[in-house]
């Protein structure tokens, strides 16, 4: 019936019945390209959004929306047996005669907003994966290599094209729509379609940075410290353990590792450089995988004024790397190279925020290891924590504008920023994995709350399908978020009949 009334107005840009697989082999995650809806609507214009919403509205029918399709839980911006809106022909791009402004087709993924900004020698605060989407990047935060500078995304919106829950479709600025403009940034998908979004551009400089791997030379005696030490079998799995250790160790001998102390006190290092030093962006990434039984760490560095190895990169810069890729590099050029490195799959994300400390990281990383080590039989596991910084600096840039609504102070910094972030085959594997991608952050947030070290801001662009990211802002900001939702879709479209991916 619905099906029937949305081909009454949008024809051909409906897809029903036989719905062709290309479709979904742009989700990031196997858990989403699963999803069967009943269609999938591929609007040309935010008029055909209008259309797509009232018919929504109308026939009182479950749908999704999706830019870029990188969040990975079932149901995010794919509808099981709804309608799912794919924005990918929104993909308009234009920068104003004054390159101050450019105005960004909500359907685009950053490799074509890069590309498009490259002759200008400007670019935008986008994702540091070129096919990570517009849509979800920016309305859930937007963390980017030049976020020390210049924010995050969601601070770098100047207007907004929005489809509201009646069809109407407005410009949403500050002046003009404050509490919308607010709630806009960081309040997800929960007040309308944005159909274009019209960024701040910025001068685009030479990057210095890569990425970088490291060994971990004391694994072997961590493990026996926690009272885990890999016991010898003669199974494949302990076989092939037995095999990366030497290997490892040879390695080591000739310097090209750290230890989990070091990476702890590293990240310690780089979070009070970058307070000074706001073109100094880095984080890193322990990694275990189950194929060769290892752990290493993955860092990137990187300097925005192509200064090789800033002080602050300390401990990482002076390592050795068994691989490095550091260079003077456009900020497209990183994104890029970053995106090689991400594959999909069956995949999850969670997360949680804490005061940075490195005695806390230190136990971080041995609760990381005792968890991923019950699981380390499992196949073509990858159980990793990406630890990342936001620094004061970073977060005084959130007041600008009026203020965005994540619930975060100046004050409240620098925090770590912690994910789990998990890549498995085997669907019988997922209630496993996500159990232990659980215990990892509910033992490190009960560690914490005994030192006084917890922050409950949730990160949505990060977190899992069970974490409460906007009672996470705080009572006063998600009051604030609901009140606006009433005002402006009074019957709750957006959430009741999108239900999902985060509700406010
Ligand atoms: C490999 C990888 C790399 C990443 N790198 C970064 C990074 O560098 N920095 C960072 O901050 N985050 C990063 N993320 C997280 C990423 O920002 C989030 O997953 C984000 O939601 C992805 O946006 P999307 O448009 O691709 O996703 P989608 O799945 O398309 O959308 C996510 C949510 O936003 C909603 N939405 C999307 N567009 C619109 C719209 N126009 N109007 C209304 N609602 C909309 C969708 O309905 C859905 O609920 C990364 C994720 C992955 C998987």
């Amino acid at each position: 019936m619905s099906q029937r009334a949305l081909v009454n107005v949008l024809g051909e840009k409906v897809h029903y019945q036989e719905i062709p697989s290309s479709l979904f082999d742009a989700y990031f995650s196997t858990q989403q390209q699963e999803v069967v809806p009943a269609c999938v609507v591929l609007p040309g214009s935010a008029q055909d959004v209008s259309q797509a919403i009232k018919v929504i509205t109308q026939h009182e029918c479950i749908f999704a929306v999706k830019s870029g399709g990188h969040a990975m839980f079932t149901g995010a911006s794919n509808a099981p047996e709804g309608i799912t809106i794919d924005l990918r022909n929104l993909n308009s791009l234009q920068i104003s005669d004054d390159r101050k402004i450019t105005a960004i087709g909500s359907g685009n993924r950053w490799l074509n907003v890069y590309d498009y900004l490259d002759p200008f020698n400007v670019t935008v605060v986008g994702g540091r994966d070129v096919d990570v989407g517009v849509g979800g990047f920016l309305l859930g935060g937007g963390i980017s290599f030049i976020s020390r500078r210049h924010g995050w995304g969601l601070d770098n919106v100047y207007n907004y094209e929005l489809v509201l829950a009646n069809g109407s479709i407005s410009i949403i600025h500050r002046a003009s729509n404050p509490d919308l403009y607010w709630a806009l940034r960081g309040g997800g998908k929960n007040f309308g379609i944005v159909t274009r979004f019209d960024m701040f551009t910025h001068v685009d400089t030479e990057m210095w940075g890569g990425v970088n791997i490291l060994l971990l030379d004391d694994m072997h005696d961590r493990l026996a410290i926690l009272g885990i030490p890999r016991k010898f079998e003669w199974t494949t799995t302990a076989l092939i353990g037995k095999t990366a250790e030497y290997i490892n160790k040879l390695i080591c001998k000739v310097g090209y590792c750290i230890s989990v102390d070091d990476v702890a006190s590293m990240l310690g290092e780089i979070a009070l450089e970058a307070e000074n030093d706001i073109f100094a962006h880095a984080w890193a990434v322990p990694i275990f995988f189950s194929s060769s039984q290892t752990y290493l760490i993955s860092a990137e560095m990187n300097h925005g004024k192509g200064v090789e190895g800033a002080p602050g990169f300390g401990a990482l810069h002076r390592a050795k790397k068994v691989y490095k890729t550091n260079r003077v590099a456009r900020t497209a050029d990183f994104a890029r190279e970053i995106t090689t490195l991400n594959t999909g799959g069956r995949c999850s994300y969670e997360t949680a925020t804490f005061k940075l400390d490195a005695d806390l990281q230190k136990d971080i990383m041995h609760i990381y290891i005792e968890e991923t080590e019950k699981i380390r039989h499992l196949k073509h596991l990858l159980s990793s924590i990406p630890m990342q910084i936001i620094t004061k600096a970073e977060i005084a840039h959130f007041l600008k504008n009026g203020s965005n609504c994540l619930g975060l102070d100046p004050g409240d910094g620098p925090l770590l920023l912690l994910e789990t972030a998990m890549l498995w085959t085997d669907p019988k594997d997922d209630a496993t994995v996500l159990q232990t991608s659980k215990n990892i952050l509910d033992r490190s947030i009960a560690l914490a709350k005994e030192r006084g070290l917890h922050h409950p801001f949730l990160y949505q662009n990060y977190a899992g399908k069970r974490q409460d990211v906007f009672g996470s802002y705080g009572e006063k900001n998600l009051a604030r978020l609901r009140k606006i939702r009433d005002e402006y879709d009074p019957d709750h479209v957006f959430t009741r009949l999108s239900p999902g991916y985060f509700n406010v």
